[in-house]
C-alpha cells in the first residue's frame, strides 16, 4: 500500500507565536503543502485555522489534522465529542480529516474513547480515525473495537528511532504511519553520516534525514519548519531517492535516542 497522504506534511508544535504560526502555516500551504498537523494541547489551533483561511486553498485540498489530549482535554466518551466541536470551532472548519488519541494514557479506555471517535464519523464530522503514541498491542485493541478502519498512527521517527516493529505493523495492516520528530528535532542536522550523503547528493541534511523517512513504505513525515527556506528546503525532500547503499548506512547509525516521553508511555 501506498500512503494516500503526501510525504511530508507539516508539523506546528511550538509554533506558538500566533502571528509566526498563521505566516508558516499560510506560506507552507501556498508552497504546496497539503497535510497539515496541529493538536489542542499545542494551543495554537485558532492560529493554524488564520493560516489556513488566508491561504485561501479550496479545503477539499488540504487534509487537516488535529488530536485530543487526556490532560488538556479528556478521553472520557463525551469529553472527545466536546473537544472535537472545540477544536473544530478554532481552526474554522467543520469537519476534520484527521482525529487522533494524542496519547494512551489517563482516561483512555479504547471502547470508549474510540466509540466517541466512531460517532465522530458517523456524523461526518471527522473523516478518519488515528492514534498517536501507541504499541502494537494498544494497536490490536484498537482495530478490534473500531468498525472504521484504522486510518493512521503517529509515532516519534527518525534516525535515531527506526520504529522498525511500528513500521512493519503499518505495512502489515495497511494504515499509514505518520513520522513525528522526523529532523530528530534538529539533531539529525549535525550527524556526520547524514551530512555525508547530503553532501554527496548536494542537497540539505534535512533533505536527507527526511528521504530516509519516508523511503520506508507507509511512511510519512511532519516536519515542523517556522521560516519560508526551511519549509521550502522540506517539501524538497520528496523529491529526493536515495540509493539503497546511502540508505542502509543511515539504517546502520549507531545512536538511539527518543526525544519525546511523557509518564505512563506505553514503551516506559
Ligand atoms: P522536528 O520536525 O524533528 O524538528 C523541528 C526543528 O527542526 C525546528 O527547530 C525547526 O526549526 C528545525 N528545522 C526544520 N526544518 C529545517 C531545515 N530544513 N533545516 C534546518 N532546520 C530545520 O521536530 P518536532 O517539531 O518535534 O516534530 C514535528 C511535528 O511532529 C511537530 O511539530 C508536531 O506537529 C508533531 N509531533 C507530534 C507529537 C505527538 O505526540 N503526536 C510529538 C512531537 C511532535 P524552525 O522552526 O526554526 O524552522
Amino acid at each position: 500500500m501506498v500512503s494516500p497522504l503526501p510525504p511530508i506534511g507539516l508539523g506546528t508544535w511550538e509554533n506558538d507565536d500566533p502571528t509566526q504560526c498563521a505566516r508558516s502555516v499560510r506560506t507552507a500551504i501556498e508552497l504546496g503543502y497539503r497535510h497539515v498537523d496541529t493538536a489542542e494541547h499545542y494551543g495554537n489551533e485558532s492560529a493554524v485555522g488564520d493560516g489556513i483561511e488566508e491561504a485561501d486553498a479550496p479545503r477539499d485540498e488540504l487534509f487537516l489534522a488535529t488530536k485530543v489530549h487526556p490532560i488538556s482535554g479528556g478521553l472520557t466518551y463525551d469529553e472527545v465529542l466536546e473537544e472535537a466541536d472545540a477544536s473544530m470551532e478554532r481552526l474554522g472548519v467543520d469537519y476534520l480529516d484527521l482525529l487522533y488519541v494524542h496519547w494512551p494514557v489517563g482516561e483512555y479506555e479504547a471502547a470508549e474513547t474510540l466509540g466517541a471517535f466512531e460517532h465522530l464519523v458517523e456524523a461526518d464530522r471527522v473523516r478518519h480515525v488515528g492514534v498517536s503514541n501507541f504499541d502494537v498491542d494498544l494497536l490490536d485493541e484498537a482495530r478490534e473495537v473500531l468498525d472504521s478502519p484504522l486510518f493512521a498512527h503517529q509515532v516519534e521517527l527518525h534516525p535515531f528511532l527506526p520504529q522498525r516493529e511500528l513500521v512493519e505493523d503499518a505495512q502489515r495492516h495497511e494504515y499509514t504511519l505518520v513520522a513525528y520528530s522526523p529532523l530528530a528535532r534538529g539533531e539529525a542536522l549535525t550527524n556526520e553520516t547524514i551530512c555525508d550523503i547530503a553532501e554527496q547528493y548536494e542537497t540539505s541534511p534535512a533533505q536527507v534525514a527526511l528521504a530516509w523517512v519516508t523511503s520506508h513504505e507507509n511512511v510519512v513525515a511532519i516536519p515542523k519548519a517556522t521560516s519560508s527556506a526551511h519549509l521550502e528546503d522540506n517539501l524538497g525532500a520528496a523529491a529526493l531517492e536515495l540509493d539503497d547503499e546511502d540508505i542502509a548506512r543511515i539504517d546502520d547509525i549507531e545512536r538511539r535516542t527518543r526525544f519525546v516521553e511523557r509518564d505512563g508511555a506505553p514503551w516506559q
